[in-house]
């Protein structure tokens, strides 16, 4: 197995990293048989400041409480924000809340309707600490990357460097 990292390429040239922990962790929750339900929770990183690229380093787990069947998943919002503050606090500040990430029961991942009103709801209401969330959807064959800019609220789906 490599140990490689995965790039995807930004609007303004910078990249997003996911690290290969992230990817390997995610990759246990693909939804690739059919007792497998939806599951996500939310994206932590850093934001590197010389070169202004992104890497999500982290990532938050299903925890109690939350709801999973196999085309749904329902976070319990107040859980994960604990945990956002609480791994915040603990890395001194160095790990951020990037976004979010959750399976799809499909090869090649696309958001539905409800899942484009959630992220939009999100660049309105959550607080955080740039001008963009990233959204991930994790599908049988591929992973796939969404950035949401804060002022805008526009959505774009970001390129896989190769
Ligand atoms: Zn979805």
């Amino acid at each position: 197995m490599t140990n490689e990292s995965t790039l995807f390429l930004r609007a303004n040239g910078k990249k997003l990293k996911l690290s290969h922990a992230v990817i390997l962790k995610m990759k246990e929750y693909r939804q690739d048989a059919y007792w497998k339900t939806e599951a996500g929770g939310i994206l932590l990183g850093r934001h590197i400041i010389e070169s202004k690229d992104i890497i999500v380093d982290s990532i938050s787990t299903p925890l109690s409480g939350d709801k999973q069947t196999r085309f749904s998943f329902f976070r319990k919002a107040k859980r994960h924000q604990k945990l956002i503050d609480k791994v915040w606090h603990e890395s001194n500040g160095t790990l951020n809340y990037l976004g979010e990430w959750h399976t799809h029961p499909e090869s090649l991942p696309s958001p539905s309707n409800i899942d484009l009103r959630n992220w939009k709801r999100k660049l309105k209401q959550d607080k955080f600490y740039s001008d963009y969330l990233y959204f991930i959807i994790v599908g049988i064959q591929e992973i796939f990357v969404w950035e949401g800019c804060k002022s805008t609220y526009n959505i774009n789906k970001l390129q896989k460097e190769t």
